[in-house]
């Protein structure tokens, strides 16, 4: 059995990496690299492996960086199955679907923008590729074993990181002997509201794992959540709006459910609850769809009414014009709308309207990268230019870090340490300045046997 990395080597996104064994070729993910556009223009470039030979893949989660270059797979010939969770299979046609319409708008602009009037600029793939990816799409259920290949048989287990999330246990019978890779996936950190804690693995040859906060311990969710409610109190007190740019997969439901738990303490009957993004309101669907795979807590929380996609002054906003209405009101909203990091998508219309107001907050509840419109406003931009428009920004900003969907470096090492042999590590899809203290930790305190994916490299099991 050999592994071989193409994407998530080195970096974060564009998860991908190659299994031969027992004679056939599988792939674990397939991810779009994102970024600036240099990292992105490499979306386009042939894969590093030859897709006449793959057999099958096998997708850990819906992120885009892990799924996003699936279209383009089937748009050059992959006509093999794509097996993934249950859940990741009812997300999926939501992630691509978007992905797909964003694609196609950037192509089309590029187009407009050419001199001739003559662009050519294709774009990546399109929402037929979208449909013919969903047409191999084969679900599976955590902890059943399936033979997807003679002499493979693959092993999801629920990673905790959003809903669906597997880690990939892969085993393999070669000569009479069976040798199992396993892959994390992405790994949520234990105590997240709504998802079970990431499973233990029973045991590994060699395990890939990823790295992304390897380098970090994150804060306690308790002082995040705390954080949350006084500023609310201080927004009701001032009389402001309170705008939350929030990823549409995971975060968005989270913010929902703490506004249940908190539903006294935050005062939130007072408030007008808006989650203005048409994407987090389908996503929230799927969740609904899958209360069996929500911890005891959340459980038990939907078995209430309202539960917290139900809550009494919650608004679902679908059409542009109820989403242009909500910029009439001046005070008394929560509006929660992507995109995340303020790059795209509807929030932009409502920091146009409320930053220039004192008594307005904005809270980030998530990372902010490099060149993005949220991180110069998270760095204390004073002023930001919003479609053309120069903004004085006079609202109040707040970072909250502790609702993060990834495990940090003692929730990494904690899981490591569940795995009976604990086996040899292999470092993917985190920055070098979260590998190498990751992988230091690993040394130090098991022992471990640790390298780095390098794109392009192999690697024995
Ligand atoms: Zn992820």
């Amino acid at each position: 059995m050999k592994v071989r990395f193409h994407g998530a080597a080195g970096e974060v996104t564009g998860s991908c990496h190659e299994v031969e064994a027992a004679g056939h070729r599988l792939l674990l993910d397939c991810g779009m690299i994102q970024g600036s556009e240099a990292d992105e223009a490499r979306n386009l470039q042939p894969f590093g492996f030859d897709l006449a030979r793959i057999d099958a893949v096998v997708l850990s989660h819906a992120h885009i960086d892990h799924c996003g270059r699936l279209p383009v797979l089937v748009q050059q010939g992959y006509h093999g199955l794509i097996y993934t969770h249950a859940a990741t299979a009812d997300l999926l046609p939501v992630m691509l679907e978007d992905a797909a319409s964003l694609a196609e708008m950037d192509a089309e602009r590029d187009n407009r923008h050419r001199r001739d009037g003559h662009g050519d600029h294709k774009p990546l793939f399109t929402r037929q590729d979208v449909s013919r990816v969903l047409r191999q799409v084969r679900p599976l259920d955590y902890d059943a074993p399936a033979e997807l290949l003679p002499g493979i048989t693959v092993t999801l287990r629920d990673a905790g990181h959003i809903l669906g999330s597997a880690s990939v246990e892969v085993q393999a019978l070669e000569n009479g002997t069976t040798h199992t890779l396993v892959f994390s996936g992405d790994l949520g950190p234990r105590g997240t509201p709504i998802l079970r804690d990431p499973a233990a693995i029973p045991r590994a040859d060699l395990l890939l794992l990823e790295s992304t906060y390897g380098g970090r311990a994150h804060r306690e969710r308790a002082a995040t959540v705390a954080e949350l409610g006084e500023i609310f109190s201080r927004a009701r007190a001032e009389g402001g709006n309170v705008l939350i740019p929030a990823f549409a997969v995971g975060r968005s439901q989270e913010l929902l459910y703490q506004f249940a738990q908190h539903w006294d303490d935050w005062q939130l009957s007072k408030w007008r609850i808006f989650l203005d993004s048409p994407m987090a309101s389908k996503v929230s669907a799927v969740y609904d769809r899958h209360h069996e795979l929500f911890d005891e807590e959340a459980q038990q929380v939907w078995r209430k009414k309202p539960n917290p996609f139900q809550l009494p002054n919650l608004h679902y906003t679908i059409e542009v014009a109820q989403s242009q209405a909500i910029n009439e009101i001046r005070s008394g909203a929560i509006i929660i709308a992507g995109s995340g990091m303020c790059n795209g998508g509807r929030i932009r219309h409502h920091l146009l309207r409320n930053l220039g107001n004192p008594h307005n907050h904005v809270i980030f509840v998530g990372y902010q990268a490099n060149g993005t419109l949220g991180r110069r406003l998270v760095d204390g931009a004073a002023h930001v230019k919003i479609f053309g428009e120069d903004i004085v920004v006079k609202a109040q900003r707040h970072t909250v870090g502790g609702l993060s969907a990834h495990a940090d470096q003692p929730g990494l090492l904690d899981w490591y340490g569940r795995i009976g042999n604990r086996p040899p590590v292999i470092l993917v899809h985190g920055e070098d300045d979260a590998r190498d203290p990751l992988a230091v930790a690993l040394r130090k305190r098991y022992g471990t046997d640790v390298s780095l994916a390098r794109p392009g490299a192999e690697r024995e099991v």
